[in-house]
């Protein structure tokens, strides 16, 4: 029997990204649900089980008028709802988001191409602890935009050779690829001088690489109820200068302005 194709969805809708190397362009958003991980962080806990559910679809760019449907949804669905909103008015790409898109590779394989031929960049927004899934899905993305944890702040434990291993593959693809490290007021700055140092590593591997690395100030929501202050992001900001060229700050903007 052939394996499935269908998507396990939790919404399809367009909006700014308010995060890292594309912020302020405006995406279509497919979140997918499932993730292998759990930040203590995570503003997404809707979208963390991988399992059939219901699901929103937007039908008109910004205008959160919601269509409910069942996930999963049909190839040939999730195609029709992004196509929808990526042709009624200019977009930057699609952001494949989740929870983490790459737990869904598999199925992916068989919605990528398919966006693709209709012009839509893509790019993964990842949690960077999934090598062969990105392996499979690689060739069809544009961008990489790849999580690199910090146990301190998220609570979880992923593996540093895993993510070093993930960079790899995304730098020597040739995909414009950046790297988001979220940092909190319980920051351990050994993890992070770590964290970056990797990065660091693995660019200066593959000439041209930019590799930028952002630095994003947890917003608090559910368990953690402190941002880092003021002073505590120069100082991290100050120590990852030190090791790699561009480390840049950026918060999560669409919070600020009151986004989704
Ligand atoms: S990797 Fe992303 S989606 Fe998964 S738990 Fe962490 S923040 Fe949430």
């Amino acid at each position: 029997m052939e394996p499935t194709r269908d998507l396990l969805v939790s919404e399809v809708f367009s909006a700014i990204q308010g995060e890292a190397a594309l912020v302020g362009t405006r995406q279509v958003f497919l979140r997918m649900t499932g993730c292998n991980i759990r930040c203590a962080y995570c503003d997404q806990p809707e979208a963390l089980e991988k399992r059939p559910g219901p699901c929103r679809i937007e039908k008109t760019p910004g205008r959160r008028d919601w269509e409910r449907a069942e996930s999963p949804l049909a190839v040939e669905a999730v195609v029709e709802a992004v196509d929808r909103l990526w042709r009624a008015m200019p977009h930057h790409s699609i952001s494949v988001t989740g929870g983490e898109p790459l737990m869904q590779s598999k199925r992916l394989t068989g919605l990528f191409p398919r966006l693709v031929e209709r012009g839509m960049p893509l790019m993964a927004e990842t949690n960077g602890t999934l090598v062969s899934a990105l392996e499979e899905l690689i060739g069809w993305l544009s961008y990489i935009s790849m999580d690199v944890k910090l146990p301190s702040v998220d609570g979880e434990r992923v593996d540093p050779v895993v993510q070093r291993r993930f960079l790899d593959v995304a730098l020597g693809a040739g995909v414009d690829t950046w790297v988001k490290i979220v940092v909190g007021p319980t920051t351990d700055a050994g993890e992070l001088s770590d964290a970056v140092t990797m990065v660091a590593e693995a660019a200066s591997g593959v000439p041209g690489a930019p590799a930028v690395i952002y630095l994003q100030p947890v917003t608090p929501f559910a368990a953690v109820t402190d941002a880092p202050t003021p002073d505590d992001v120069l100082v991290l900001q100050e120590m990852a200068l030190r090791i790699h060229p561009d480390v840049r700050v950026v918060p999560q903007t669409h919070k600020a302005i009151g986004q989704l």
